[in-house]
């Protein structure tokens, strides 16, 4: 039987693993944290890997899960819209993308891999072109070695060195809520280098999100801050600000990375955000991850050339990477008059046009074979 020996136990090596597992392989999954846990926040998820999670038998368990993400838009800081989109058409054309708790895919990502196939509290210090990975509890040795180790990825450097991530220019907050009032339309509100989300969650909560631009690794950056920023915002944003735990809230400065030559070398193959972090603007970066993960496991049973997977998946995420970083830029903006020019031309746009700028990224779907 082959074995694909799996770096990282995040929603790309996880994906991964149920790939191979569906595949008839052996699969070792080595997470360094000492359990397999995501962050306490929502995750959108497009229906293009919507389309990749049927293709990996849990579609049906992660909609019953979720909420199908409904009238949204863009607002100002005021709650004037720019732009809204038209969901009918979106539905139409695309189906809507869901909305849904990290910790719930984890769950039930995990459900689909024997326990025996989760190896945590491993650290990896290297990969090799021959399928060997050294880590701290001794060496694995695979058919396929997948990196599925984020953004800060070890076994990258044996696909292609050392490559540094690119600051953003903004960092994101994330917390989840329990609102106290009624949340009206869904969406988000750009102000002057600054933004603000809400969506719903399948149990009621609301998942809150919000950037910023400054400089990376700025110290502080709590509830305080967010309330400075974002309390005379339109409602219901003060009010979910008001009933939002600091213990609750996350701050992450946002990275990309710069396009890598190649996702592939020898027996080794990268997927997520190990070979392609990029801004959370389009959210698409888990979702590209369990794409990655659906066409690496076909590639590598049918022929074992993993440079097919180089092929089929750089130009598709690097394209995405690219779209999303542009997205950020336009919409951390914060000179005034560059600022209302933007916003007339939001004010100006279709929603035709905007649902049609959508579809080489949604217009994916797995392999056939
Ligand atoms: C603010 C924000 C909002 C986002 N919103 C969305 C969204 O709505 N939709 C969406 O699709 N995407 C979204 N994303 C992107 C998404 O979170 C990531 O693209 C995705 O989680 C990447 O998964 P991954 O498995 O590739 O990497 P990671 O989640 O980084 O997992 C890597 C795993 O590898 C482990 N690891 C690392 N190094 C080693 C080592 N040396 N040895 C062993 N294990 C190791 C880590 O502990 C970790 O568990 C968002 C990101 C951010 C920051």
């Amino acid at each position: 039987m082959s074995t694909a020996i799996i770096v990282g136990g995040g929603i790309g090596g996880l994906a991964t693993a149920i790939a191979f597992l569906r595949k008839g392989w052996d699969v070792e999954v080595l997470e360094r944290a000492t359990t397999i846990a995501e962050v306490g926040a929502g995750l959108s998820v497009w229906p293009n890997a919507l389309r990749a999670l049927d293709a990996l038998g849990v579609g049906a368990e992660v909609r019953a899960r979720a909420t199908e993400e409904g009238a949204a838009g863009i607002r100002d800081s005021k709650g004037t819209w720019l732009s809204r989109s038209d969901t009918d058409l979106l539905r139409a054309r695309y189906r809507l993308p869901i909305m849904m708790h990290r910790a719930d895919l984890f769950d039930i990502l995990r459900a689909a891999i024997p326990e025996s196939a989760l190896r945590t509290g491993i650290t990896v210090s290297e990969a090799r072109t021959d399928g060997t990975v050294v880590h701290s509890a001794g060496t694995s040795t695979g058919d396929v070695v997948v990196g599925a180790d984020g953004i800060r990825s070890v076994v990258r450097r044996a696909v292609c060195g050392e490559v540094a991530p690119r600051y953003s220019g903004y960092t994101a907050w994330r917390v989840v809520v329990t609102p106290t009032e009624p949340m009206g339309d869904l969406g988000e509100s750009w102000g002057r280098g600054e933004r603000f989300g809400y969506a719903a969650l399948a149990d009621g909560r609301v998942y809150c999100f919000a950037t910023g631009n400054m400089p990376a690794g700025t110290a502080g950056g709590g509830l305080a801050e967010l309330r400075r920023r974002f309390g005379t915002w339109h409602a219901p944003i003060p009010g979910l600000l008001a009933a939002a735990d600091e213990g609750a809230l996350l701050k992450h400065d946002l990275y990309d990375l710069p396009a890598l030559k190649t996702y592939v070398a020898g027996r080794i193959a990268l997927v997520g955000d190990a070979a392609h972090a990029m801004t959370p603007n389009l959210g698409q970066g888990a979702c590209q991850a369990i794409e990655d993960a659906v066409v690496l496991a076909e590639v590598a049973t049918r022929d074992g050339d993993l440079t097919r997977y180089d092929a089929e998946r750089r130009p598709r995420t690097q394209m995405i990477v690219t779209r999303s970083r542009r997205i950020g830029a336009i919409a951390q903006l914060s000179a005034a008059p560059l600022v209302a020019l933007r916003n007339a031309v939001l004010r100006l746009t279709p929603s035709t046009a905007q649902a049609n700028a959508l579809a080489p990224v949604l217009d994916w779907h797995p392999p056939t074979r």
